[in-house]
């Protein structure tokens, strides 16, 4: 647990987020979605060698105000695949469901299940699936409605799922991963969304708003020993080696 400088190098109340495994799967309702919370952690697992991938449920064609989701989903698609290529991701799918119409159906549920078996990944990272982030804060509906579909997928998938552990990625974390450098990469990544960001806030530069966000999900966490870090939620623990 990091170095004993300090007087009180306590564990803090998160665990470390495992660390022996090869493949992770992000599963996410948007574009940017990785971006806003967990690409940091991401950076750091590409550099260690772990093969990442994106999978999107909606290619975000509603998000840009004032532009026809014609050319928006297509224009989002490719800001996705330059964030995720900034953090080292190649591979990012793109399934087709409708942006703000995300439910948690049967079509979804087996796009879910069929990824999770091609990429055989050994961690899942979904959505926060919860109604607030916070008090006055809801979440989404697209990420409530997609985080349960991964739930439901998984657990649908037992005991084939059984040897995955899922994350997600949002409040009342369990386990963190510790970040310093990766912190610079992950808000060039975020600001790569460039045409989103300038169209959803026009008075804030977009290197601004994805510093702000960026410093907000890997700050100094007083429950990880006072290290940067990103914060995950185990949902689900595969039934994998107790000791890692
Ligand atoms: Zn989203």
């Amino acid at each position: 647990m990091g170095d004993a400088t300090t007087t009180e190098q306590s564990t803090g109340d998160l665990a470390d987020f495992p660390t022996r495994w090869h493949t992770g799967l992000a599963l996410v309702a948007h574009p940017d979605d990785p971006e806003y919370g967990m690409s940091a952690a991401v950076a750091r697992w590409v550099g260690e060698g772990k093969r990442i991938v994106y999978a999107l449920a909606s290619s975000g064609e509603k998000g840009i105000a004032g532009m026809d989701p014609d050319e928006a989903g297509p224009l989002r698609e490719q800001e996705q695949r330059e964030a995720a290529s900034i953090v080292g991701v190649d591979e990012v799918e793109f399934w087709g469901f409708p942006d703000s119409d995300i439910a948690n159906s049967e079509a979804l549920r087996a796009r879910i299940t069929e990824t999770i078996m091609a990429v055989d990944p050994d961690v899942i990272i979904s959505l926060f699936g919860g109604d607030h982030w916070a008090p006055g804060a809801p979440n989404q509906r697209d990420h409530i409605e997609f985080a349960a579909a991964v739930v439901d997928a998984y657990d649908a998938l037992l005991p084939r799922a059984h040897q995955r552990r899922l994350f997600e990625n949002g409040p009342n974390a369990s386990h963190a991963v510790e970040v310093g450098d990766e912190v610079e990469v992950a808000v060039r990544s975020l600001a790569a969304h460039r045409r989103y960001l300038e169209v959803l806030d026009p008075d804030t530069p977009v290197d601004e708003q994805a510093r702000a966000q960026i410093e907000k999900v890997t700050a100094p966490r007083e429950d990880f020993g006072g290290r940067r870090a990103v914060a995950f939620t185990l949902v689900r623990d595969g039934d994998t080696d107790p000791d890692h």
